[in-house]
């Protein structure tokens, strides 16, 4: 009996050290990371040597040959490309104007990714304008029939990007519900928080209605345009020169530090960007969040239980065809990715961690809770969803860790030209980069096994 508890005693003893240990390391890197200004040099690189890196672009082959580089020169392993095919889309010019009895007034529109262009006449047509989607819907082909649709809805300002969540669907659906009831164009006011004239594009889907030419304004010719149709009406003539071209055989990056066994801790960011911005925010900060974090695990010099895979996808904003490939090319090795995070909401402090660990993992979930506590985080909500590039991962049970961050201000840029390196919030980018280098090397070095979830 005492030998017994003797030996509990040495095992409570020996766990109690691993325990001490990995706090320790943690620390270390937390300050270590909070320290480091690598984050903040990497993304700065990524604009001024890259810019733009739209899919399918000459930009986004730039940005590849950077990925590389920049995983080689932070000591990754195994950096290497993997074989994705892209869209091509180019928006060319676009010209949108409010018509009146003299002049008519310049409008700053953008087109929506995948947009159809307008033939060499244009469009010009009265305006008719609505608050939501069910307006446009309860609206009649005989009141639309050759007009342009003003879908006029304000994006609200949100900490937790729920204000993107409630207005995205007037930008995904509302181009294929003007389609169908015979509208000739689809015009809305931006996803945008800023009471600026910087267009914010994104992707809309035409579903199975007729493809109609679809843009975005700024919020300040969206209040323009608002004012005239309200004092009685209003005619807008529409000139855009945007077409498809074929696709494009490309990759997306990936590079690693491994580990002891063939698990796989896999953070994620996107390298590409829209076309019409530098994409500092959006996700020039995501790359360098999880490129900083895996460089600070490298920089610790030990080998976790589990590798550490950072992925940099293509093509998140146009059809998520680095998410996809992904899916494909490592179904077989799904089984064996025990934790996925991806960073794509800014440079925002980390606010909360949202808890995609499932039921079976109650004891990492209450580690990983408490080594983000010093850095301000609190415990979240469970969820399923971490983000649209591991979105086919967690999907097939994968767990998550979704660091929630302060989106309050991200959507003042996001998808437009205003997305520059004088956004990004610097000390929010450190401490970033210390929650994702901490959750990353708790999980890759966990004792336990760790359970997937049941497949949605
Ligand atoms: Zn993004």
């Amino acid at each position: 009996m005492r030998a017994r508890r003797a030996l509990l005693a040495l095992a409570l003893c020996g766990l109690m050290t691993v325990a001490l240990a990995a706090d320790k390391t943690l620390d270390t890197l937390q300050q270590r990371a909070l320290q480091d200004a690598y984050a903040e040099g990497l993304v700065t690189r990524l604009i001024n040597e890259v810019g733009p890196r739209f899919s399918g672009s000459e930009g986004y082959e730039r940005a590849l040959i950077w990925a590389f580089r920049s995983m080689e020169d932070a000591g990754f392993k195994n950096v290497h490309g993997e074989p994705v095919i892209q869209p091509r889309w180019v928006r060319g010019a676009t010209r949108v104007e409010l018509l009146t009895d003299n002049e008519p007034l310049p409008l700053s529109a953008v087109a929506l990714g995948g947009s159809v262009g307008t033939d060499a006449r244009g469009i010009e047509a009265e305006v008719v304008r609505v608050g939501s989607l069910e307006e446009l819907r309860a609206l009649k082909p005989a009141q639309l029939r050759g007009r342009i649709v003003f879908m006029d809805l304000s994006m609200r300002r949100s900490s937790d990007a729920s204000g993107y969540g409630e207005a995205y669907p007037v930008r995904a659906h509302g181009p294929a519900e003007a389609g169908r009831r015979g509208a000739a164009a689809y015009l809305m006011r931006n996803l945008s928080t800023a009471a600026d004239d910087a267009p914010h594009t994104g992707s809309t889907d035409y579903e199975d209605a007729p493809r109609i030419p679809a843009l975005a304004l700024s919020n300040l010719a969206a209040d323009r345009l608002a004012a005239v149709v309200k004092a009685g009406g209003a005619s807008v003539a529409i000139h855009l020169d945007a077409r498809e071209l074929g696709a494009v055989n490309s990759a997306y990056v990936v590079g690693e530090l491994p580990g002891k066994s063939d698990e796989i801790v896999l953070l994620g960011a996107h390298l590409d960007s829209w076309d019409i911005t530098p994409g500092a925010e959006d996700d020039g900060a995501g790359v360098a969040i999880v490129t900083a974090a895996l460089r600070q695990l490298v920089k610790l010099g030990k080998k976790p239980r589990r590798t550490i895979r950072v992925v940099l996808y293509a093509n998140e904003e146009f059809g998520l065809s680095g998410a996809k490939a992904y899916a494909e090319a490592h179904a077989g090795e799904l089984g064996r990715h025990v934790l996925a995070m991806e960073a794509d909401l800014g440079s925002g402090r980390v606010l909360k961690l949202m808890d995609g660990l499932g039921e079976n993992n109650a004891a990492l979930r209450a580690a990983a809770f408490a080594v983000v506590a010093p850095l301000g985080v609190a415990p979240g909500e469970a969820t399923r969803h971490g983000g649209s590039d591991i979105a086919p991962l967690t999907a097939a049970g994968v767990p998550l860790l979704g660091p929630r961050q302060d989106a309050s201000r991200y959507f003042d840029v996001h998808h437009s030209a205003n997305d520059t390196l004088d956004h990004l919030d610097r000390a929010g980018l450190r401490q970033n980069v210390a929650v994702y280098a901490s959750l990353a090397w708790l999980v890759a070095d966990w004792p336990q096994p760790i359970a997937r979830l049941p497949a949605e």
